[in-house]
C-alpha cells in the first residue's frame, strides 16, 4: 500500500500578494492581467466569497465584487517561491511530480520510517512551509494520487485531511461526482438526468444504466474512478514535462482561416521552445475554450518523437480540423498547443539515420536564430500573415 501526498498551495499568487503588500491583506483581491479578456488567474478568499474565482473574465469578476483590487501578476516572485516550496518537498521524498508552481504529489511510502507516518510529514511539511514562505498550504494524504488530490481540496485553506484505504468510499461516496477528474458539466448531464449525484451514486450504479447513459468505455472509467482506483506512480526526473503556448482572442474567433493562423503560431513557437532546449516531444495537445468556457483537449501521438515546426503544425492543424468537423458553428475564445511526453535526444534515434533530413529543419534553425536576437514577433510563417491564403486540406 503506498502513501500518496498531494500538497497545494491556499490561493498561491494571491496569498503571495497579500504577504508581500500589507494592504492587501484581508481585502478581496484578484491576480490578473489588465486587458479586456484577461482573466483572474487567481482569486484571494475574500474574492471568493463574492463569487470569484480563478479562469473568469476579469471584467465579470468586477461586477460581481466592484471593490475587487486587481494587481497584476509578478511571475518571478511565484516561481522563487515555488522553488523554494519544492526544495521543502524534497527534504521528505525525492519521490515528487510537480504539477504546477504551487501543486506536488508526494510518493512518501518509502520515507515512513524516517519521519513518521503520513500525518505527520504531512504536518511537517506545513510547519516547513510556513516557516520559510510565510504561506499555507492544504494537504491530503490518500492510498493513492486521486485520493490524495480530492483531501487536500476537502477542508482548504491550511487544510490536512488524511483518507486512509478502509476510509475511502465514506469519504468519497457522498461527495458530488465532479470531484472526478474530467467529469465535466457535459459529461455529467446524462448522468443528473438519470438522477446519479454523487461518487456514491456511480460507483454503486448497475453497470448496464451507467454504458446506457455515457457509453461502455467512459462507464468502466467511470466506475473505476467512483471505486477511486487509480495506480499512477508519480513521474518525477524532468523539470519540463510539458512546452505549451496559448491565447485568448480579443474577440471570439470563428474564421478557420483565422483559427489555423492563430494555430500555427503557437505550434511555431511551441516547436522552438522545444528545440531550444535539446527536447524532443511524442505528442501534442491541443487546448481550445469555446465563449462559455468550456474547456477541451485533445491529444494525439507524433509520428515519431521531434521537435520539427512542420510536424505540430500539421498535428495541431489535424487535431483542430476533427474537433470543428465535430462543432460546426462553434466560435472560440483561446487555443493553446502542448508539447508533451518530452525527452532529450541527445542521442539520435537510430532509425532517423535511414530518413532523409526533413525539409523544414533548415528553415527552423534560420527561424530560431532570427527569434533569438529580435524577438518572437519578427519572424512567421506566410501562413501566419492575416490575409494569407486559407489552409487548404
Ligand atoms: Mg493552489
Amino acid at each position: 500500500m503506498r502513501t500518496i501526498i498531494h500538497v497545494d498551495m491556499d490561493a498561491f499568487y494571491a496569498s503571495v500578494e497579500q504577504r508581500d503588500n500589507p494592504q492587501l491583506r484581508g481585502v478581496p483581491l484578484a491576480v490578473g492581467g489588465a486587458g479586456p479578456r484577461s482573466v483572474v488567474a487567481a482569486a484571494s478568499y475574500e474574492a471568493r466569497r463574492f463569487g470569484v474565482f480563478s479562469a473568469m473574465p476579469v471584467s465579470k469578476a468586477r461586477q460581481l465584487c466592484p471593490r475587487l483590487h486587481i494587481v497584476a501578476p509578478r511571475m518571478s516572485v511565484y516561481a522563487d517561491v515555488s522553488k523554494a516550496l519544492f526544495a521543502i518537498f524534497r527534504e521528505f521524498t525525492p519521490q515528487v511530480e510537480g504539477l504546477s508552481l504551487d501543486e506536488a504529489f508526494l510518493d512518501v511510502t518509502a520515507s515512513l520510517t524516517l519521519f513518521g507516518n503520513g500525518a505527520r510529514i504531512a504536518g511537517s511539511i506545513k510547519a516547513r512551509v510556513v516557516d520559510l514562505t510565510g504561506l499555507t498550504c492544504s494537504i491530503g494524504i490518500g492510498p493513492n494520487k486521486l485520493v490524495a488530490k480530492i483531501a487536500s481540496d476537502m477542508n482548504k485553506p491550511d487544510g490536512l485531511v488524511e483518507i486512509r484505504p478502509t476510509e475511502v468510499h465514506r469519504y468519497l461516496d457522498p461527495l458530488p461526482m465532479s470531484v472526478l477528474p474530467g467529469l465535466g458539466p457535459k459529461q455529467r448531464r446524462p448522468l443528473l438526468a438519470a438522477g446519479l449525484r454523487s461518487v456514491g451514486d456511480l460507483r454503486r450504479a448497475e453497470p448496464a444504466d451507467l454504458d446506457r447513459l455515457v457509453g461502455a468505455r467512459a462507464a468502466l472509467r467511470l466506475q473505476r474512478l467512483a471505486r477511486a482506483e487509480d495506480a499512477r506512480a508519480i513521474v518525477t526526473g524532468q523539470a519540463e514535462k510539458s512546452l505549451s503556448a496559448e491565447a485568448t482572442f480579443d474577440t471570439d474567433l470563428a474564421e478557420r482561416r483565422d483559427l489555423y493562423r492563430e494555430l500555427s503560431k503557437l505550434a511555431d513557437r511551441v516547436a522552438s521552445r522545444t528545440r531550444t532546449k535539446g527536447l524532443t516531444a511524442t505528442t501534442l495537445t491541443l487546448k481550445l475554450r469555446t465563449p462559455d468556457f468550456t474547456t477541451v483537449t485533445r491529444q494525439r501521438r507524433l509520428r515519431k518523437p521531434t521537435a520539427n515546426t512542420q510536424a505540430f503544425n500539421a498535428l495541431a492543424r489535424e487535431l483542430l480540423e476533427d474537433w470543428l468537423r465535430e462543432h460546426p458553428k462553434t466560435k472560440l475564445r483561446l487555443l493553446g498547443v502542448a508539447a508533451v511526453g518530452l525527452r532529450n535526444d541527445s542521442e539520435p534515434d537510430l532509425f532517423e539515420a535511414y530518413e532523409p533530413a526533413p525539409p523544414a529543419q533548415g528553415v527552423d534553425a534560420a527561424g530560431d536564430l532570427i527569434r533569438d536576437r529580435f524577438g518572437i514577433a519578427s519572424v512567421g510563417r506566410a501562413r501566419q500573415l492575416s490575409g494569407g491564403k486559407p489552409p487548404d486540406r
